[in-house]
């Protein structure tokens, strides 16, 4: 890390762009105000013999933050960022002796509230490096070929370059980098393919600092640690084999505890072929009902434009198979879509967007398939992560809400319908307008009791909306309220309106009870609620009668 005087000297030099200037200036001042901070704390525990807390982890006090698209803005007493395991447990550990909650955050990227915290913020960006598997701590037997452990601030971006690196690859990912390992895989985060689960559904091992500072080691039943070689080493650290604990923490929405370290099991680096066709709704119904499009693609998903041109409701498929190195140089070309990389560039062009769309709304239907025909491709290859990155697209200032919904009896075809019916609706009778397409995604059940895709293969729905878009809340929340009659499990990390009211919560999730056991266990003081568990009832909350 550059010192202050560095950073002055770099301020020096005539040709500094003008963003590194500023993010220099701020990080100078940032500086300045710690260290005063630090100076004063001094000061006062001189004056008044009071120690002030977090002191040696670096705690931060009036500091706002802010999640990635700044719809989650917050203040917390403390935002601290710890630089090992050590410091985790001291923050737990002073924070409950001061009453205080706990919370930590990924990159930011979850657009609900699932991150906040009035109390203790952890930023996990200084626990972001891989760590050497201790193989002598498993079982004998187990293959460690592909196994990896590492910090849980790791981003999945540096986590792809490593394990290239290595030779290994992140079997599936979302069309996103920016997310920490763990903060994606808390939520459910998952990428597209029906024989391919979550993120956590690569997970064999958890490292967690729960209440009261307890190190454990979670595992499912059949675990790859060896118990008794575990013991002996840390006679203090608590080792649980056990699917209910291991399917409770995979997907636990920061709610378990802070989870330091992560096993995951990859598989061998793999390079990666894209199509993209234009169809329409009734055609890709059709391959839908038929299945063989879900079972002969590694990855198969669909863009649905929400509004009927011609009687049609255009969509584009995106198929995505396994292929060889390519042995051409263009297979190295940065971009797969030129025009959409280049908007995604572009400063200001969010503005632009929303200027056309909110000024012109009745053109979005016709540029909405526009947008979706420049997508074409008829073939781009690349290594893996690259081509399931969206790339610079991502950095379109955006919101969305997704949906997921189990394929059984493909009652989610109905789903989608009946959202093209609602686009409609508030399309005839609000001029309320979507500026996207809706995304649907395939993805494997998964065991972990809170995956929006627990228990069966599911199709996720996604609605993204630009910011600033009019409206743009009130169509998701209109969406999530109508999707629960078609069983719509909403996206923790994406926005939604869940409520512990009704039992939602526990109707949706057919071992929430179990979820809900394990929760209770390892936040018997509740250190780890937030307005979040508030909201979905899963912090018990005591009110005593006047
Ligand atoms: C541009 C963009 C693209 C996206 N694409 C996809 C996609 O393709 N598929 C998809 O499913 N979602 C997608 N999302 C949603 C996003 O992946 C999730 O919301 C994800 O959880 C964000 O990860 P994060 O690292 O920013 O975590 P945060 O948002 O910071 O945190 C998420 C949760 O994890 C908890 N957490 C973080 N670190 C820890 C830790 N060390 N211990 C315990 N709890 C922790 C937090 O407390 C919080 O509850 C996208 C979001 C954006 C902004």
């Amino acid at each position: 890390m550059a010192t202050n005087r560095e950073k002055l000297a770099r301020l020096m030099e005539e040709s500094i762009p003008h963003d590194e200037k500023e993010s220099l200036l701020a990080g100078i001042f940032d500086d300045i105000r710690n260290d005063a901070r630090v100076f004063f704390n001094d000061v006062t525990e001189w004056i008044t013999g009071e120690k002030p807390m977090f002191k040696k982890s670096d705690g931060k006090t009036r500091q706002t933050w802010e999640n990635d698209t700044r719809n989650q803005v917050v203040q917390p007493l403390q935002y601290v960022t710890p630089k090992t395991i050590d410091d985790v447990v001291e923050i737990v550990r002073t924070a409950e002796a001061n009453g205080l909650k706990v919370r930590a955050v990924g990159s930011g990227h979850s657009f609900s509230d699932v991150v906040q915290t009035n109390d203790v913020l952890v930023n996990t960006d200084l626990l972001g490096s891989p760590i050497e598997l201790d193989r002598s701590l498993l079982k004998d037997g187990v293959d460690t070929s592909c196994l990896v452990h590492v910090e849980n601030g790791i981003k999945i971006r540096a986590l792809n370059t490593y394990l290239e690196q290595n030779n290994l690859a992140l079997p599936n990912m979302g069309g996103y980098d920016a997310q920490s390992i763990v903060g994606a895989a808390s939520t459910g985060t998952h990428g597209s393919g029906i024989s391919l689960g979550p993120i956590a559904s690569i997970y064999r091992s958890i490292v967690v600092v729960g209440d009261g500072g307890t190190h454990y080691r979670i595992e499912p039943t059949n675990g790859i640690t060896d118990p008794a070689k575990y013991r002996a080493r840390f006679p203090d650290n608590t080792l649980i084999q056990d699917d209910q604990w291991f399917n409770t923490v995979a997907v636990s929405m920061g709610c378990t505890g802070i989870i330091y370290s992560v096993i995951m099991e990859m598989i061998p680096k793999y390079w990666l072929r894209e199509v993209r066709t234009m169809s329409d709704w009734d055609s890709v119904k059709a391959m839908l009902v038929d299945g063989a499009v879900l079972r002969d693609n590694r990855h198969f998903e669909v863009l649905v434009n929400p509004y009927a041109l011609h009687g049609r409701h255009d969509c584009l498929i995106t198929e995505r198979n396994m292929t060889s190195k390519p042995t051409e140089p263009p297979y190295e070309r940065p971009h797969r879509n030129y025009l959409t990389a280049l908007i995604g560039l572009i400063p200001g062009a969010v503005d632009i967007f929303d200027f056309l769309f909110n000024e012109f709304p009745h053109l979005s239907p016709v540029l909405i398939s526009e947008a979706m025909k420049g997508l074409v491709d008829d073939g781009y290859e690349d290594i893996s992560y690259r081509v399931l990155n969206l790339g610079t697209a991502n950095n379109i200032s955006a919101y969305s809400a997704e949906i997921a919904f189990p394929m059984k009896n493909n009652r989610y075809i109905e789903a989608v319908d009946h959202m093209l019916q609602v686009a409609d609706q508030m399309r005839r009778v609000g001029d309320m307008y979507h500026c996207s397409p809706i995304s649907l995604r395939f993805v494997k059940g998964s065991d972990a009791y809170l995956a929006m895709m627990n228990g069966e293969d599911t199709c996720m729905v996604e609605i993204p909306v630009i910011n600033g878009t009019w409206g743009g809340f009130q169509l998701l929340q209109r969406y999530e309220n109508a999707m629960y009659a078609f069983s719509g499990r909403p996206h923790w990390g994406q926005v939604n309106y869940m409520t512990g009211s009704h039992d939602l919560v526990r109707t949706m999730y057919p071992n929430y009870d179990k979820w809900l056991e394990v929760y209770n266990r390892m936040n018997a003081k509740g250190t780890f609620s937030n307005v979040f568990t508030d909201r979905c009832g899963f912090s018990p909350i005591t009110f005593e009668q006047a």
